[in-house]
């Protein structure tokens, strides 16, 4: 597939009816000055107050809005998911609906990657203007996803973002996995991630979407991410490995006991203490039971990944003619 506009402009949206309008008419603005070729695609994830009557209402206005409309709430992952599915543009904005980030900054984030040849670039709210109880969790969170996934990004989970064109079809955000999307294109293969330093605004209109829960299910989010990246296609190698290690050194634990115990008997002659007086022979039967429950857990997700429909799936990135 290949793009036919210059740019997408992808927009999750969830109970944001004030918002809309004005963000639009903003868009509309930049792009028009720029005279680029442009869609504006807003999935309403489902609100429940006015907001997709107020697209297709905007519909008529601007021709080059389209819009997808959840049947329920199904999360901001999911809604980016359709629009990365639906978008045509050589590169690809998502960007929050409730004005916090600012359409000006979008031909800086275009000029990244059409000019500098970037894949993926990240917006990074240097400074923000969300109360301490956001900021700071924040900046665990993004320590610890750039120690786990080697990208040295300062801010993550920036609603504000450019892409290629490919990336975005080469990828699946799913779950919540919106927090993590650099981390997915990595593994797709692109590894040319950026960050761009972009303004924000205290939100003016609605309320955040996301609570505090966000930190604990963010981080759960991000084991099993890394997790499934090196292991999915291949869960003997870790199941396997840890299994094996356990039952061996339980088994030459449980063993050296055993042997102590027949020494003392059958050379010194003298009476020795049951094994099982010994508090380190269950230690070595314990990790024998582990290390076998390891290695079954490991042959099952073998069974299972073997399974997968998209065990097999790659992305080329050029062929030569056929
Ligand atoms: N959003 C969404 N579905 C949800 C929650 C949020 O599409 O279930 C949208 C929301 O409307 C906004 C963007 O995701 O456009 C970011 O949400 P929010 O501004 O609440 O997050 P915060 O800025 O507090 O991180
Ligand atoms: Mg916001």
């Amino acid at each position: 597939m290949e793009p036919t506009l210059d740019i997408s402009i992808v927009i999750p949206l969830y109970n944001e009816e004030e918002s809309l309008p004005e963000l639009i008419a903003w868009i509309d603005r930049v792009m028009k000055s720029k005279g680029w070729n442009y869609e504006v695609i807003m999935i309403d994830d489902g609100s429940k107050d006015a907001s997709w009557k107020i697209i297709t209402e905007l519909k008529t206005k601007f021709p080059s809005l389209r819009g997808f409309s959840f049947r329920r709430n199904y999360g901001k992952s999911a809604a980016l998911n359709v629009g990365f599915e639906a978008c045509r543009g050589q590169v690809v904005i998502t960007m929050d609906a409730d004005l916090q980030d600012s359409p000006e900054e979008i031909p800086a984030l275009y000029a990244k990657i059409m000019d500098e040849g970037f894949d993926l670039i990240s917006g990074w709210k240097k400074k923000r203007y969300d109360p301490l109880s956001k900021t700071i969790p924040t900046k665990v969170f993004n320590w610890a996803t750039r120690k786990l996934s080697g990208i040295h990004l300062h801010d993550f989970n920036c609603g504000l973002k450019a892409y290629r064109f490919d990336v975005v079809k080469s990828i699946e955000v799913y779950g919540e996995m919106h927090r993590y999307i650099p981390v997915l294109a990595k593994w797709a293969g692109y590894t040319n991630i950026g960050e761009q330093v972009v303004q924000h605004q205290a939100r003016k209109y609605g309320s955040s979407k996301f609570g505090l829960e966000r930190f604990i299910n963010g981080f759960l989010d991000l084991l099993s991410i890394t997790f499934v990246s090196r292991f999915s296609k291949k869960p003997m190698h870790f199941f396997g490995l840890l299994g094996l290690i356990m039952f061996k050194a339980g088994g030459f634990l449980a063993l050296w006991i055993i042997a102590q115990k027949l020494y003392i008997t059958y050379y010194l002659d003298e009476r020795a203490a049951l094994v099982t007086q010994n508090p380190l022979f269950y230690l070595g039967l314990l990790s024998m039971i582990l290390g076998t429950q390891f290695f079954l857990a490991g042959f099952v997700a073998e069974l299972v990944s073997r399974n997968a429909p998209d065990r097999n799936k790659y992305h080329l990135k050029a062929q030569t003619d056929v």
